[in-house]
């Protein structure tokens, strides 16, 4: 098979019969409905002039067209580049810039930001005029032509734009399709944004079913929504991130059933295995798949198989991907030891968008190598497990002091809700170590009592020597701690 996402769409249009493919507010919509509609917008696409290799921004919340416009746009040959509908005039007049747009695609409640960022490009609202054309299949690309283009590290500085292929997410989509799928679970919940990397890879991976499948998807997660719709759909698996989980422990799940679910795959931030085990005591039945990936390894870079899980790791790489831990000097280092997690494989992006070797966070391609800026170790079987990130990493005093450490020692807390740790610096001892908290409605510790806890816990170098209480602690579009956000804070 020819691994363009075009094609791939073309195929997975006509690929089964009819049947009930998305849910969405209330309403099913069928899978011959869709692809036509996808069939059309590729007409659409190509009358209002995106010729292939064209970059188009599509700005929206999920809903069911986004898989859609992303279907309809590889086979129109163009270059796909989401944006969190979340970003402001500024951060998307930069991605327009940046990334020479032909168009974009939004919806009603989105124009103004986006008529006030774009301002010399076609702007389509909603998707029913370019529906008004007659269908068109894919135009013929070549596997290593340019798919996506998605920008990372834009939460403060200017993000930068990932090149992804079609062979690379072509490939991921399918390794994370077969080593998840489960037969006979088709019906699954998505409460991520499909405009994150982990959620386009659902969009892809999804074109590789091999049984129709059934997604209900949500706008945006609610952990009662969540619960309601799981139940109501009967839904059998899921794809969420940490914080949904940690989320769900606030509801009282014990009178929330869900006999249909079977599966969680979880990812994009670090999980803990407190979290998984409390999660899966609380809802017996639910097994939790934790992954691992980067925007620059097309999504995903290892999964847990069901079956072959090991908790407290992110999994075993895909088939494409193989992973070396190298020291400071960039040398290979040896089983068990914990250095920087380097990824090679035929599906890494093809490089940083424009003349840029590193993003923001340090992450590099050496070579044909992914530097990724996270810190773990493999074990004897090449199960990765992740300690932290490189760039997160606070130097007191000459001591290493890793924030999710402490983290995990003040989420512990009864009356924590949630805690990020960052470095300040200071020029005796380097760096300080800072938390900000933000504690249950009505709680009453004080930065006295949650410095003793974190002490007791972590030790009397790592712990905190200064709280910072926030009503709410900054988050990225996938529910992640934003530690830019919380570094700008401090000053
Ligand atoms: P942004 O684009 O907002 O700067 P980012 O730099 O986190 O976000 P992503 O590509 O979305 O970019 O995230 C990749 C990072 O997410 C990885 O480098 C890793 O630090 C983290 N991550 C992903 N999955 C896991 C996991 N299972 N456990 C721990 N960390 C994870």
């Amino acid at each position: 098979t020819e691994q363009t996402l075009g094609r791939l769409a073309e195929e997975s249009w006509g690929r089964f019969d009819d049947h009930d493919a998305t849910f969405y507010e209330g309403v099913w919509h069928r899978h011959h409905a869709l692809a036509e509609r996808a069939r059309r917008m590729c007409g659409g696409f190509a009358a209002a002039g995106i010729r292939p290799g064209d970059r188009v921004v599509v700005m929206m919340a999920n809903s069911p067209e986004v898989p859609l416009i992303y279907q309809a746009l590889w086979a129109a040959g163009a270059v796909v580049t989401p944006v969190v509908f979340l970003v402001g005039v500024e951060e998307l007049r930069h991605i327009l810039h940046d990334s020479g747009a032909a168009a974009i695609v939004t919806s009603p409640e989105l124009e103004e930001t986006v008529r006030a960022a774009a301002v010399d490009i076609p702007v389509h609202v909603d998707t029913t005029e370019l529906e008004r054309a007659s269908e068109h299949g894919a135009v013929r690309r070549d596997p290593g032509d340019l798919a996506a283009l998605m920008y990372t590290g834009g939460t403060t500085g200017k993000a930068k734009g990932v090149m992804l292929s079609h062979r690379g997410l072509w490939q991921v989509g399918k390794d994370a399709w077969d080593m998840s799928h489960q037969e006979g679970k088709n019906r699954a919940i998505v409460p991520v944004p499909l405009s994150h990397a982990y959620g386009l890879i659902i969009s892809v991976a999804s074109m590789h079913a091999t049984e129709p499948q059934q997604a209900v998807l949500m706008r945006w997660f609610d952990p009662k929504a969540f619960l309601e719709l799981a139940a109501e759909q009967r839904v059998q698996y899921g794809t969420v991130v940490p914080a949904m989980l940690q989320m769900l422990l606030a509801e009282p799940l014990e009178s929330h059933p869900l006999p249909d679910l079977s599966f969680l795959t979880c990812g994009a931030a670090p999980l803990g295995k407190d979290l998984l085990e409390e999660f899966e005591r609380r809802m017996p039945g639910v097994q939790i798949l934790e992954g691992y990936g980067l925007t620059e390894t097309s999504a995903v870079t290892t999964f847990n198989p069901p079956g072959r899980r090991r908790i407290g790791s992110v999994g075993l790489p895909l088939p494409g991907y193989s992973i070396t831990i190298r020291d400071g000097a960039g040398e290979a280092m040896e089983i068990g030891d914990v250095g920087e997690i380097c990824v090679s494989g035929e599906s890494l992006m093809l490089g940083y968008w424009g003349d840029h070797e590193t993003d923001p966070d340090g992450t590099a391609l050496v070579g044909d190598e992914l530097r990724t800026g996270d810190i773990g170790c493999v074990d004897d079987d090449g199960y990765l497990y992740i300690v932290d990130r490189k760039k997160d990493l606070i130097i007191r005093g000459g001591f290493n002091v890793f924030p999710r450490d402490v983290e995990d020692a003040l989420n512990q807390h009864p009356d924590v809700v949630m805690s990020g740790v960052v470095g300040r610096p200071e020029p005796r001892i380097g760096e300080e170590v800072v938390a900000f908290v933000q504690l249950k409605p009505g709680s009453t510790a004080t930065a006295e009592e949650l410095i003793e806890w974190a002490r007791d816990r972590v030790g009397r170098v790592k712990y905190p020597r200064e709280i910072r209480f926030a009503d709410t602690i900054p988050v990225t579009s996938v529910l992640k701690l934003d530690r830019k956000a919380l570094r700008a804070l401090l000053t």
